[in-house]
């Protein structure tokens, strides 16, 4: 979702205030801080990169601090870095020209409204489009600073998000990427429209643009994993086979202390009903250790829904404590050592799983997109269920699909030759 609001921001200073970005830094005029609060050691990160930012810039040249870190610390950021410009907080994307053009601006407001709000277009990749569905979240997940950074959740009007996907799949992104923290709770409010459409009906109707070849979207809550959505899921054929569910902890009882909604047997249903309908779909998911009270039991939990589900991609952290949550306030905080272990342990099953799923690819032939040149020299892109498939070709493949034959498969990467 940073991503996609940095793109936000580049067309709005570009389109409004004829700003070009620059590669080299005593070049900016701006420098624009995007930030994360979801975990502590971004945010002290941003101190530091912002002091040695302030020492290097040209002479006049302007520091912005923008994103979930900015709504969260506000004022504070002025006191700490009075070089700072301006604070513009997640879900204000839209006041940037404001912000560039006044003195010390401050807007960290999570009550705004920008769901109706028609953003100029930029894009990193000329093959993907990431699409925002929805603003903010109505869960209260009891370890997550989200909800005070970005405020209640608010879906963007269905039209919005149809012309959005249309307009990038006719410059020739055939991936359209739809974002929100909930995405398949879409449609439960909107502002100033009034629409009865759900998150199902939404892939339909995006699958209907004939220049779409491919949907993918994150992130699901496994809470609203109903038959109907996992149904859509599996019948669309556009929709791609990958789908992530955020575990974040296999014991039920510690599900309950961060308030998710529902419990181990709920997300093994869902998760092994998924790979019934689909068998070759992947599913990621993201993992929290040690949140407060996490036993050696519960932690075990964790690491036997692993052991059933065998995730393709595993996301995990370690808890940290976040200010304005209630989990901070929770008592029988975790000994971070404890955490330390606890996270290589599940590391290394993990590393196990992966090296398993790796070698059940060798020989398989996948469809690929190829989406990217990397520095090594390889063109690289995903097969439908999301893995990463690296070839060796010439650059006028970029934007089409080949198919890939599978002859040297790595934990992180698929290597392979076009066949045809
Ligand atoms: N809306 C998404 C998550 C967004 S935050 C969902 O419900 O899954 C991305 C991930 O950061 C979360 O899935 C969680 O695993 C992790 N995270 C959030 N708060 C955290 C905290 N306090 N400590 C450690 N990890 C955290
Ligand atoms: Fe945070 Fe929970 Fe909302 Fe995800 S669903 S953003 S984890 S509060």
């Amino acid at each position: 979702m940073n991503v996609r609001d940095s793109e936000h921001i580049i067309a709005e200073l570009g389109d409004k205030e004829h700003y070009t970005l620059t590669d080299n830094m005593q070049d900016a005029d701006l420098i624009l801080i995007n930030t994360c609060s979801v975990r502590e050691k971004p945010v002290s990160k941003l101190f530091s990169e912002i002091g040695k930012y302030n020492k290097r810039k040209k002479e006049g040249a302007k520091i912005g601090v923008c994103g979930c870190t900015a709504s969260h610390l506000g004022e504070e950021i002025f006191r700490r870095a009075p070089y700072v410009s301006f604070v513009l907080g997640a879900r204000n994307v839209s006041k940037i020209s404001t912000a560039v053009n006044t003195e010390r601006f401050l807007s960290v407001d999570t009550d705004y409204d920008e769901s109706n709000y028609a953003f100029g277009e930029f894009r990193n990749s000329l093959y993907k489009a990431y699409v925002n569905i929805s603003i903010g979240c109505d869960k209260k997940c009891t370890y997550c600073i989200v909800p005070q950074t970005r405020g209640e959740e608010l879906s963007i009007p269905s039209e919005l998000i149809i012309n959005e996907a249309r307009k990038a799949a006719l410059k020739g992104a055939k991936e359209i990427f739809l974002l929100g923290q909930n995405v398949n709770n879409y449609g439960r409010r909107f502002s100033g429209v009034d629409e009865k459409i759900d998150f199902s009906d939404l892939l339909n109707r995006i699958s209907e643009i004939p220049e779409v070849e491919r949907i993918r979207f994150t992130s699901p809550h496994p809470l609203h994993m109903d038959d109907k959505f996992l149904e859509t899921f599996a019948n669309n054929p556009k929709v791609c086979k990958s789908m992530h569910m955020p575990l974040q902890s296999g014991s039920t009882h510690i599900l309950e202390q961060m308030k998710r909604g529902y419990s181990k047997e709920w997300f093994l249903d869902r998760a092994l009903k998924l790979r019934a309908m689909i068998p070759d779909v992947s599913i990621s998911t993201d993992i929290i250790v040690a949140f407060p009270g996490e036993s050696e039991e519960d932690f075990e939990d964790t690491l036997d829904v692993m052991r059933q589900v065998k995730f393709e991609q595993v996301f995990a952290f370690k808890y940290s404590a976040r200010p304005l949550t209630k989990a901070a306030e929770f008592d029988h905080q975790i000994d971070p050592e404890i955490g330390a272990q606890r996270l290589e342990r599940l590391q290394l099953m993990q590393d196990e799983i992966l090296d398993e799923i790796a070698e059940s690819k060798r020989g398989k032939i996948y469809p690929v997109y190829i989406e990217e040149l990397r520095n090594s020299g390889f063109l690289a892109g995903r097969s439908d269920n999301n893995a990463l498939v690296q070839i060796e070709g010439d650059e006028n493949l970029l934007g089409t699909t080949v198919n890939v034959k599978i002859t040297n498969p790595k934990r992180l990467a698929l290597y392979g030759d076009i066949v045809l």
